[in-house]
């Protein structure tokens, strides 16, 4: 069997001149746990050219979605911004990763932190009962430079808590936390900032972050990641995965090339 599957653009939604989503259709046979990700692309003469993206949609539904850089002169991303509706896509069969949540000890609060495009696979994360089921309280952070880039918030702020399924649970638990760097906002800084600032934490209700009852996600830029893991293995926080579950978990948005 061919490790790529043949899919078509459904749709696709710009966001701004660096930033798109699109939809695809699915091979029934597709399956994934919410948080992974998988190589998709483009056919390129006989070889596909294809790259690593997280499913922003969940494991339940029927197409997939994905959220996306546009790249000046990048390989791939210079090409995949022009898709639109009825186009193919290549969809790598194989998902993996390290954001799942069954690499993560038990915990009360799980933080997952996101900077750019890193938000895709905590889209598909907190549309999983699992994760409520895990979890007291679920803390999205995504962090940008500009509110523009801040892409899915109206969806996170307006539309998820009155979904007709989660809207109670989403309610009840997820915090979602947008901030931005670089312009006035509801809340301004870097995420390492908050995390270390009390009016953070007594904005949203909880206690420091503590390695006793709080797991974390990091999926970010490597220098966001470098940040953050600096911060939290100095909390004593112990990173998991696969083989031997722990406090955080990392992935990366993509690798500097
Ligand atoms: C595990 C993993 C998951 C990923 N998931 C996603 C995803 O869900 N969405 C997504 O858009 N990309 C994701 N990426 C990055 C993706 O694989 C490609 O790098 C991206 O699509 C650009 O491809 P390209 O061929 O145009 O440029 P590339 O040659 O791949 O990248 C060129 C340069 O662009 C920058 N860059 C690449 N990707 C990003 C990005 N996402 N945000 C900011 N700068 C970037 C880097 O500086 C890189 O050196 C992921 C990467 C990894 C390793």
């Amino acid at each position: 069997m061919s490790n790529f599957a043949e899919e078509t653009v459904l749709s696709v939604h710009h966001w701004t001149d660096r930033l798109f989503s699109f939809r695809t259709s699915r091979q029934p046979s597709f399956r994934f746990r919410n948080g992974q990700f998988t190589m998709i692309g483009l056919k390129d003469g006989t070889k596909p050219l294809v790259r690593a993206y997280s499913m922003a949609s969940p494991n339940y539904e029927d197409y997939l979605e994905f959220f996306s850089i546009k790249v000046q002169g990048g390989p791939l991303t210079s090409r995949l911004q022009n898709i639109k509706d009825g186009d193919p896509i290549v969809v790598g069969q194989k998902p993996t990763g390290t954001l799942v949540v069954d690499n993560l000890l038990p915990g009360k609060n799980l933080y997952l932190l996101s900077t750019g495009t890193g938000l895709a696979p905590f889209l598909s994360l907190i549309r999983d009962i699992e994760t409520y089921e895990q979890f007291e309280r679920i803390v999205l952070i995504h962090g940008c430079r500009f509110i523009a880039d801040l892409a899915y918030c109206d969806y996170l702020t307006n539309v998820l808590p009155e979904d007709e399924i989660f809207g109670e649970l989403v309610r009840e638990k997820l915090i979602y936390y947008p901030t931005v760097t670089r312009e006035p906002f509801r809340h301004v800084g870097r995420i390492t900032h908050h995390l270390q600032s009390a009016e953070f934490f007594n904005e949203i209700g909880l206690p420091p972050l503590s390695a006793a009852s709080d797991r974390i996600m990091l999926c970010g830029s490597p220098q966001m990641i470098q940040d953050l893991r600096g911060l939290i293995e100095g909390l004593g926080f112990v990173e998991g995965n696969h083989g031997e579950p722990g406090h955080f978990l990392i992935e990366k948005a993509f690798v500097q090339r």
